[in-house]
């Protein structure tokens, strides 16, 4: 048994209780309340956290980041492998960033899930989406020059599919690889080399024959979304999440809280494309052109309600760095969101993407035991989040992975 004590999170109430009491019993938790308001078996051997000037609050849920490896293998020439390799350490990262849970789009989501349960590498839980699917031509379409065979062989990320036999088909393979969900591009984007963010990608007919072979697999197709007239086409076929959502106007955000369908946020990489360094010349180029607009997209998500979970789109590379994955708390809050509607959006809201909104995401009596400490408190200064010197616990599962104060017994522990 391991009990915390301290100012709890508990990403359902509204306000933090400042002395609160967390009880672990092995996998869950089994109290989250008032300090005193459960007494531990006399017999039993519990581990202490006295947690001073610190918050208790569920892990992060990152809804999307790409599992690839650190540089994608048709930039950096290096083998699949070496690549997976790398992602194996990069999950390392998150754990230590305090990310619990993860939404995967990349090859390698299943594979990286599979040894994380089976406890052979440390890491978040991972809900695999596969490779994104997208037409020739559009958004995971990196390099026309090459074969269209020949991008499906190499690229990590992304597949080539055109037309409605081609759909059912990829749509398939990625189940038959692991996928738990399936994302495709309905518009272009910036990071594309030939697209125009506001062409719309798959026609209705191809978007349906997806969405509805992934009704069969008992799970929903989620778009990255970047023009309007795309995002609209893709909600109006049955696509039952958007991604980045740029460029949503009135009549988007209506269709969405009409649907109930809710938004990942990426605001880090889409408000902070300006300052990244070393970008190819076109994507600087279509960045400058759309500077903060989802800015307005999300404020106006804000007011009709919609429910937003966070997503990074990072891949640790030098510019999406997992170990700074908690400066997305920070971008929604510039949105007009408070840091409390932040850290739902980044745990709770999470969870219930990765379709599992009853087993974790909250600190809720019952639920698996996923939690962090952070050093500070969240709601005065969201940006501690983002540093992962300043989380100081992460347990996954009842299960202690990071451990600043050392030692089985430490983090302030009295036994
Ligand atoms: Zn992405």
């Amino acid at each position: 048994m391991k009990i915390l004590y301290g100012r709890v999170i508990d990403a359902i109430s509204e306000e933090a209780l400042e002395n609160g009491m967390v009880v672990v019993e092995g996998e869950r938790l089994v109290y989250v309340g008032e300090r005193g308001g459960f007494t531990p078996d006399a017999a039993e051997k519990a581990e202490i956290y006295e947690v001073e000037d610190g918050t208790i609050m569920p892990g992060f849920i990152d809804a999307h980041i790409h599992l690839s490896g650190t540089e994608s293998i048709h930039r950096s020439g290096e083998s699949p492998y070496d690549l997976l390799l790398t992602s194996v350490r990069d999950l390392r990262d998150l754990v230590d960033a305090g990310v619990t849970g993860v939404r995967d789009m990349s090859a390698f989501g299943s594979a990286l899930k599979r040894a994380v349960e089976a406890g052979n590498i440390v890491g978040p839980r991972i809900m695999p989406g596969g490779r994104v699917m997208s037409i020739s031509s559009g958004h995971c379409d990196f390099d026309p020059l090459l074969e269209r065979e020949e991008v499906n062989r190499r690229d990590l990320t992304g597949c080539l599919v055109d037309g409605p036999e081609e759909c059912y088909r990829m749509t398939r393979q990625q189940f038959r690889e692991g996928a738990q969900f399936i994302k495709i591009c309905a518009t272009g984007g910036v990071s594309s080399a030939i697209d125009d963010y506001n062409d719309v990608e798959f026609s209705p007919e191809e978007i349906r024959v997806i969405v509805e072979e992934a009704a069969r697999h008992n799970t929903y197709v989620t778009a990255h979304c970047t023009g309007t007239r795309g995002t609209k086409e893709a909600i109006k076929n049955g696509v039952r999440c958007i991604e980045h959502g740029v460029l949503l106007d009135e009549e988007c955000v209506k269709l969405m809280a009409e649907k109930e369908i809710p938004l990942v946020t990426t605001l880090s990489v889409s408000l902070g494309l300006a300052d990244m360094k070393g970008l190819p010349e076109h994507m600087m180029r279509k960045a400058a052109k759309l500077g903060d607009a989802s800015k307005h997209s999300f404020e106006l998500a804000h007011q009709y309600g919609i429910r937003v979970a966070l997503g990074t789109d990072y891949s640790n590379s030098p510019n999406t760095p997992f170990r700074e994955i908690g400066k997305e708390f920070y971008s929604l809050t510039r949105c007009g969101y408070s840091n409390m509607e932040a850290i739902k959006a980044g745990t709770i809201h999470g969870a219930c993407l990765m379709k599992s909104d009853t087993q974790f995401g909250s600190l809720t009596a019952g639920k698996l035991a996923d939690l962090v400490v952070v050093k500070g408190n969240p709601l005065e200064d969201i940006r501690l989040l983002a540093d992962a010197d300043k989380i100081s616990l992460v347990m996954i599962g009842g299960s202690i992975k990071k451990n600043l104060a050392g030692g089985q017994n430490g983090g302030g522990c009295a036994e």
